[in-house]
């Protein structure tokens, strides 16, 4: 893709969308640009993607053919007023903030703004990356798709409304961190049986793996595949049995709705 990249912040989900990006090798890597506040982070970015990096996020924005905004959603509006300027008309303008709304964007930079609404997820580090993408239509459907494209870099992308977007942190923007959650404690159980802890987040960690995939793969229904493991009057039954006692599928439930009401909050 002979296009330039441009991010504001390089912090942990910048990263892992370079990582994922560079690894693809669809763009080159005098191609793209990250501003860093600090020169840590400078030095990490340089060292570890050897793309150009700035503190000048103007200089970003010149560059960027596709500018993706990667700071937190409070910097959000101080970043665009201090760059607004600096923006080519046909550049691609792509948050990937929670909360922060195609709307937010044209009124910053106004209605002629090609702008683009995104949910990724850190996964993308590994090409295993979930992104849901949204835009304002002042895209033809061929930059839509030459957004997708880059996002397929670093993983799957769903197109989604944006009346929906808001809902997307809960689903796949923040699960991994409950999804970790899991695997740790799984991992601790396999330790209280005796299992060394290495192994025991390998074995964990795969089960995880291996039944996201059964669901991608198979297009099974979740509860058929729960069924087909339990045996009856077995041992998964029981475990289930106990789960369903302590409400997992209920405490999982409340902590997306949790989730959501905060992203809300940030409008
Ligand atoms: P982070 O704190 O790791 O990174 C933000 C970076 O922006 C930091 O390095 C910070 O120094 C830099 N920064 C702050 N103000 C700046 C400024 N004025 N100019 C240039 N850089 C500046 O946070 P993160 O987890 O990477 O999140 C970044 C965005 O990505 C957030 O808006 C978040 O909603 C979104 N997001 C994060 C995840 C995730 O799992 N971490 C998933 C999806 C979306």
């Amino acid at each position: 893709m002979n296009k330039k990249i441009g991010f504001i912040g390089a912090g942990k989900m910048a990263q892992a969308m370079i990582a994922g990006i560079l690894k693809s090798k669809l763009i080159s890597k005098e191609n793209i640009i990250a501003s860093a506040k600090t020169e840590c982070t400078i030095e990490k970015i340089k060292s570890n993607y050897q793309i150009r990096t700035t503190h000048n996020n103007r200089e970003v924005a010149r560059f960027a053919d596709i500018l993706i905004l990667a700071v937190k959603p409070d910097q959000h509006s101080k970043v665009i007023q201090e760059i607004k300027n600096d923006v080519h008309p046909e550049c691609k303008i792509i948050t990937i903030a929670a909360g922060i709304t195609l709307k937010d964007i044209e009124k910053e930079f106004g209605f002629h703004v090609k702008g683009v609404r995104t949910m990724p997820n850190t996964p993308s580090l590994v090409g295993e990356g979930m992104s849901a993408i949204c835009s304002n239509g002042r895209l033809s459907e061929e930059e839509v798709l030459e957004v997708e494209r880059l996002f397929q870099t670093f993983g799957k992308t769903e197109r989604l409304d944006e009346k929906l977007m808001d809902a997307v942190p809960a689903i796949s923007g923040s699960s991994p961190a409950y999804v970790y959650m899991l695997i740790e404690a799984m991992a601790d159980g396999g330790v209280k049986q005796g299992i060394p802890r290495d192994k025991a987040y390998r074995l964990a960690a795969q089960a995880v793996l291996g039944a996201a995939k059964m669901v991608l793969e198979t297009a099974s229904h979740p509860g058929e595949l729960k069924d087909n493991v339990c045996t009856p009057g077995g041992a998964t039954i029981e475990a289930v049995t106990e789960l369903e006692k302590r409400q997992f599928r209920g405490g999982i439930l409340a902590a997306m709705e949790s989730c959501t009401d905060k992203v809300k909050s940030l409008h």
